[in-house]
């Protein structure tokens, strides 16, 4: 039953492009009729027609702890008793900057923005800034956020200039933007040969979760350690989804490759607006007010925010068996889906983020993940929300698990999944 969610989104369509505030949530890829969430806790929401679904997007990463964890609820009520916003420094916003720095030694020196889109676009001007150079190579099915830099796709032949990958962003805009292959070192040497001198910093997500999930081949994060370091470049590791899911100190700690930029959102607010960036504190310090490269916002640092996130980390440091148990139920469900899919479906797994692609080759960068069947995934999509569960509305996204997500919850999901897959045979 979904009669309300149809008629507010009817209704949201009259007033709202596309009747969603961000894209992916109007269901656009699986032909259905997005969900209108009315609350939330624990492992599962509440859509307003009153159906509970066991949710596998937790805010696309954020709810690590589940919705609406007591604990986190808490600290937000008591901050919000005392102002919402002041546009002057507080005592917690220091409390965070040293916090980030113990969970992720390479964070110096940090700064906080209020998306994952200004931390990146930040952290970018700041690597251009200490560098004194413009471009800047990224990689293909890798998201950075909307920044008009970064919106972008490469051009028809290799090492050509890219080309914007949205209306409205000027292609004078997009020029110094390198687009490489993710796990292809032979494409980042060449940019690098080909532009000498001139590459101010790689980013890249140390784990793809926007192409679906796809992992880093072995040896490809040493790789962008190396040749950037070579060439006079940064290496920005984009750790909006990995920071503190891979493991407390992201993807750096797992991987054990330590880039000079980092850039954080997601986990690090609790559920509230929040990013950011940071790193070495020779280059940071080259930020306005010290240094030359201006960046400002208006609700930084916010008192809400800051109490939302401090609290969902110091829970996260209280108990680190978090990291282990999440994991346990994501190769559950990964288990589930190679035994009962074999080789029609690839699953990709790191830590406590999968992602199912419907395609029977191995997905390890964008060309293999785009060779995923989206109409079986819109099926399958459409199977798993009429069986009660809420898994990402496109074959691009990834699964997320959360710490509240119970035993029983996994079993509910690996039954579902199973029998979906065993009626595609
Ligand atoms: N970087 C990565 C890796 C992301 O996944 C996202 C958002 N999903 C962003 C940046 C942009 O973050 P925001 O949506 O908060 O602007």
């Amino acid at each position: 039953m979904d009669t309300r969610s149809k008629e507010l989104f009817e209704a949201a369509r009259r007033h709202i492009p596309g009747g969603v505030n961000s894209p992916v949530r109007a269901f656009g890829s699986v032909g259905r009729t997005p969900r209108f969430i009315a609350s939330a806790h624990g492992s599962r929401i509440v859509d307003v027609d009153g159906n509970e679904l066991i949710d596998y997007v937790c805010s696309w990463g954020p709810g690590i702890l589940g919705h609406a964890h007591p604990q986190v609820i808490e600290k937000v009520r008591e901050a919000c008793l005392d102002g919402l916003t002041y546009g002057a420094p507080t005592e917690r916003e220091v409390q965070m900057a040293e916090l980030l720095s113990k969970l992720m030694p390479s964070m110096e020196v940090s700064r906080l923005v209020s998306s994952g889109t200004e931390a990146v676009m930040s952290a970018i001007r700041t690597a251009r800034g200490y560098t004194r150079r413009d471009k800047v190579i990224k990689f293909k099915g890798c998201y950075h956020g909307h920044s008009d830099g970064l919106l972008v796709k490469a051009g028809s032949a290799a090492l050509t200039t890219s080309v914007p990958d949205s209306a409205g962003v000027p292609s004078d805009y997009t020029r110094n933007t390198l687009v490489a292959l993710y796990n292809d070192p032979d494409s980042v040497e060449a940019f690098f040969r080909a532009n000498p001198g001139e590459i101010a910093a790689v980013v890249v997500e140390p784990a793809a979760a926007n192409m679906g999930v796809v992992p880093p081949a072995p040896g490809f994060l040493e790789f962008l350690r190396e040749i950037t370091e070579k060439n006079g470049a940064l290496l920005i590791f984009d750790e909006v989804i990995t920071g503190f899911r891979l493991a407390l100190g992201g993807a750096q700690e797992y991987f054990h490759v330590t880039p000079d930029l980092t850039t954080l959102g997601k986990i690090v607010g609790g559920g509230m607006p929040i990013g950011v960036y940071g790193g070495k504190r020779e280059i940071m310090e080259i930020v306005s007010p010290l240094g030359p490269v201006y960046q400002a916002g208006t609700l930084s640092g916010n008192p809400i925010a800051t109490a939302a996130g401090l609290e969902t980390l110091r829970i996260l440091q209280a108990d680190p068996g978090i990291y282990r148990r999440m994991e346990e139920k994501a190769k559950r469900i990964e288990d589930t889906v190679r035994e009962a899919a074999g080789d029609r479906v690839c699953v990709n797994r790191i830590g406590s983020l999968l992602s199912l692609f419907f395609t029977s080759v191995r997905v390890t960068d964008y060309e293999s993940a785009v060779s995923s069947d989206t109409a079986s995934y819109a099926r399958y999509f459409g199977y798993l929300l009429d069986h009660g569960i809420y898994a990402a509305p496109s074959q691009f996204e990834a699964m997320f698990l959360s710490d509240a997500h119970t035993e029983e919850d996994v079993e509910t999901t690996c039954r579902v999944i199973r029998d979906f897959l065993r009626g595609m045979e």
